[in-house]
């Protein structure tokens, strides 16, 4: 393990730069690679409040700013830099980047891979995102005050979603593909008391507008006509896709949604193994994202020096 680092991060988004920056004032010897450019999912958000510190801030700009604070403490973040597979080498492992482009041996590895959002895939879903069609309501909602709104998924998430847009929307609508809904049971009396309005059975087929989205068209599952829905806004709910496929081939033990099992302390289910962030399935978040590299960081450090 002479040439090994002491710790690869995989992914840029702010769970694994919160990381870097972490292991890096710790003195060890650190790389981080993402397959695509810094930021996460963050750098989609639209606008991110409740980021303490930065008022109201484009995801973008706030990630931009992440990057920046690595490189002032020398951090190359390696771009368009996937890791494409990951194998045990003697006491530590080897990472793979982009098919065979290059090698490196570090001896722990976190994980911070992060998640995506499931997709309709609908007509005028990719077209109007940002212009009325958004994943996330806790970042997004506030700009749809007063406006008409319809929630995709009747999941807890999406019952929780709902809640939110009938404290400031003046119409907000629930709709679901099944007969019945998911959420949990207590969020019955919520979501009837809020005034949302449920649709059961309905399919979004299209999501419609001009410069900005107008409105849904829904099917019936059971068929009949196609429903128009005058909206001004399209936030879908309809579950998060780990994105694991480096854990799976580690056979880490994942969760039933796929999601990777972690301790408290970014330990997953193998030694050397660490994980942080959306990929560990807890509240999405920035906030949580940067904690969970910062605590799978200072683990990271123990291990190495084999403190534990
Ligand atoms: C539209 C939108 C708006 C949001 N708004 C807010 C908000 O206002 N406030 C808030 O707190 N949270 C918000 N979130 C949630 C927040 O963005 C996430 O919780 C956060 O980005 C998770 O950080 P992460 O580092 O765990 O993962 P991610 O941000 O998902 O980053 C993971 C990174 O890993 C990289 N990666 C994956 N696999 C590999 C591989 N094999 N090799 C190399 N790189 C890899 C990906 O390219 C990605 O860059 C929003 C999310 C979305 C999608």
């Amino acid at each position: 393990m002479g040439k090994a680092i002491d710790i690869a991060i995989v992914g840029a988004g702010p769970a694994g730069m919160t990381a870097a920056l972490y292991a890096k004032r710790k003195a060890l010897k650190v790389r981080i690679f993402d397959s695509g450019a810094a930021g996460g999912q963050t750098a989609l958000a639209v606008w991110v409040e409740n980021y303490l510190g930065f008022g109201r801030i484009k995801g973008f700009d706030l990630t931009q700013k992440m990057a920046k604070h690595l490189e002032d403490f020398d951090i190359e973040i390696e771009e368009a830099a996937e890791v494409t597979g990951i194998s045990k080498k003697g006491k530590g492992f080897e990472l793979d980047i982009n098919n065979g482009e290059e090698r490196v041996e570090a001896k722990a590895v976190v994980l911070a891979t992060g998640s995506k959002h499931k997709m309709l895939n609908v007509p005028g879903e990719k077209e109007f995102y940002g212009k009325g069609v958004s994943y996330c309501a806790t970042c997004d909602g506030p700009a749809f005050k007063g406006k008409r709104v319809a929630v995709i998924g009747a999941g807890n998430s999406g019952a929780n979603a709902s809640l939110f847009f009938a404290g400031i929307s003046s119409k907000v609508f629930l709709i679901e593909f099944d007969e019945k809904p998911a959420f949990d049971a207590i969020y019955s009396k919520h979501v009837k008391e809020a005034g949302v309005e449920m649709f059961l059975g309905k399919q979004v087929v299209a999501i419609e507008g001009k410069k900005m989205v107008s409105g849904l068209k829904l099917k019936g599952r059971a068929g009949g006509k196609d429903e128009s829905l005058a909206v001004d806004g399209v936030f879908v709910y309809i579950g998060m896709t780990p994105r694991n496929g480096l854990a799976k081939k580690l056979g880490l033990k994942l969760d039933e949604k796929g999601f990777v099992k972690a301790n408290g302390l970014g330990e997953s289910s193998q030694p050397g193994i660490f994980i942080a962030g959306d990929a560990t399935g807890e509240l999405a978040q920035v906030v949580v994202a940067a904690g969970s590299g910062a605590i799978a960081a200072t683990t990271v450090f123990e291990f190495v020096k084999g403190l534990r």
